[in-house]
């Protein structure tokens, strides 16, 4: 290991914690430091909200001690030997310095406690493994024992030891690389992977075999949410990794040429999507145009959404996930893929469920998404209705916000005449939304009757008449026959009813 830095670096530990911090650990006799991404951050000019401090003795002992000094309450988890406490919205996280080797069959390490250096060097990359002291002597010095700086200041992830040994011990840390170099890169400067690390992580793909399918996942989602996920999606393709994580995105690729006709490339196109909705999304929420519905003890309650929505990125990166299986060539219409749509909805609860992610609404979320991708972009082929808004409407609800999004996101043709043709049709559509919601609030539809107001009007048990007469309102709202309303509904209702044979009991 190279000789540290004694570079001190005035405006970084400003806040009030970091003295704090440095003040107790030196009564308690114990070497402490800021390590990791918060550091990385400072030199990036971002402003980290997590802070992490590793501590040559024990990291639980020295946060209780914190606390108590702020009055704030500690989190412990006396398994992972680390514990957490808020302070003024910061999460601060400490953990004892530790030693760590490795055995073959998990990433779980065998730990003794280490020094700095020692644990510095368990660290996964060499930009995550600088760290700041807080001893009184030398408080803000850098400690840099890798020329993470450097690194840095290069846009380069690398590792501290050998790749091939970083990688083997604990493969998460092949994603977190391209996580990184995903989340690092912005319009400014980008990172990349080091070609040494890169091929290692290749050799190494096989390793992904020992990590939980959750892991996976949750590093996935981090990639999804920055700003260009195609970056992270790309190294995950050339690296081997996405083949095993999702072999259905890898089917995407490739073209095919029959008599002349080529179609499109859909894993860049749907890289493309991906990217589009993130930006999308982020100016959207910038500009507060997009709401989160919550349910709070069974009540529905509007936000404004804050930050992306993980799951509307996995409907980008999915809507086109049913074309493979639909593709067709047809000598008079040239290459198709009817009801990729529909086909790529049913293969969604196989993928969340292949990658333990959850099988609850969020799901059904992106299988409604994926399912209704083509709808708004449809209805302009043809006459845009009150009625086709209407049923979009209905079959959207809440979501159809975002799935106007991805509809928008899915224009990628290369053609600016064809852009332009459904760019104003696209918006006419938006417009036609927004006033047939304004006029009968269809996207919080519930049908005015309900199956219990029918079973006692007319005195009968749960039967199929009851959904028939239930469908029957429903259709005829949606067709904008009758008004949203009680009473339309209730008269329309009676009048089916009849003509069934049923008398009001009342
Ligand atoms: P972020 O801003 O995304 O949270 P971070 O650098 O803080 O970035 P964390 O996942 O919070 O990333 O981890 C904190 C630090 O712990 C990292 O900077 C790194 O030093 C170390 N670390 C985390 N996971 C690993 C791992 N699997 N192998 C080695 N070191 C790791
Ligand atoms: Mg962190």
């Amino acid at each position: 290991m190279k000789q540290s830095e004694t570079t001190v670096i005035h405006g970084f530990l400003d806040n009030r914690i970091f003295g704090i911090i440095s003040g107790i650990a030196g009564e308690m006799g114990v070497r402490a430091f800021v390590i990791g991404g918060y550091v990385r951050d400072c030199f990036l000019g971002r402003q980290g909200k997590d802070i992490d401090i590793v501590v040559e003795g024990s990291g639980i002992e020295l946060a209780e001690a914190v606390a108590a000094a702020v009055g704030s309450k500690v989190s412990v988890f006396r398994n992972f030997g680390t514990a957490m406490l808020k302070y003024k919205g910061m999460e601060v996280e400490f953990v004892g310095a530790r030693k760590e080797s490795y055995r073959r069959d998990s990433r779980k390490p065998l730990v003794e406690n280490g020094t700095l250096e020692d644990d510095q060097l368990r660290r996964d990359f060499t930009i995550n493994a600088m760290a700041f002291s807080l001893q009184k002597e030398d408080f803000g010095a850098l400690v840099d024992p890798f020329g993470g700086i450097r690194d840095l200041a290069a846009g380069i992830i690398r590792t501290p030891l050998d790749p091939d040994t970083t990688y083997s011990d604990d493969p998460l840390r092949m994603i977190r690389a391209i996580r990184f170099a995903t989340k690092l890169s912005d319009g400014q400067r980008q990172f990349t992977i080091v070609p040494e690390s890169l091929e290692s992580i290749r050799r190494n793909r096989g390793r992904l075999s020992i990590l939980s399918r959750e892991r996976i996942a949750e590093e996935l989602n981090k990639i999804l949410v920055c700003a260009r996920p195609s970056t992270g999606f790309r190294l995950l393709d050339e690296t081997g990794l996405l083949e095993l994580i999702l072999p259905q995105l890898v089917s995407l690729k490739g073209t095919e040429n029959v008599d002349g006709h080529c179609h499109k490339e859909n894993f860049s196109h749907t890289l493309e999507v991906v990217d589009n909705v993130a930006s999308a999304e982020l100016q959207a929420i910038a500009g507060g145009c997009l709401k989160d519905y919550v349910n709070v003890d069974g009540v529905e309650e509007e936000r404004p959404r804050t930050a992306p929505n993980v799951w509307l990125r996995w409907a980008a990166l999915l809507h086109d996930i049913g074309k493979p299986a639909t593709k067709r060539f047809d000598k008079a219409s040239g290459w198709t893929f009817h009801g990729h749509e529909v086909v790529g909805a049913r293969m969604v609860p196989g993928i969340f469920k292949s990658l333990r992610m959850p099988l609850n609404e969020k799901m059904k979320y992106v299988g409604k998404l994926v399912l209704l991708h083509l709808r708004p972009i449809a209805l302009v082929t043809e006459e845009v209705t009150d009625s086709a808004v209407r049923r979009l409407l209905f079959d959207a609800g809440n979501d159809i916000d975002d799935l106007m999004l991805l509809c928008n996101a899915d224009i990628t043709s290369k053609n600016p005449r064809k852009v332009e043709r459904l760019k104003k049709n696209f918006a006419l559509v938006s417009r036609k939304l927004a006033e047939v919601e304004e006029k009968d609030a269809i996207r919080n539809f519930k049908n005015p009757v309900t199956g219990e107001y029918i079973m006692e009007l007319y005195g009968i048990p749960p039967c199929r008449q009851i959904g028939e007469l239930k469908e029957y309102v429903k259709n005829a709202i949606l067709d904008g026959a009758i008004g949203n309303d009680f009473e339309a509904a209730d008269r329309l209702l009676r009048e089916k009813a009849a003509e069934m044979g049923l008398v009001p009991v009342k």
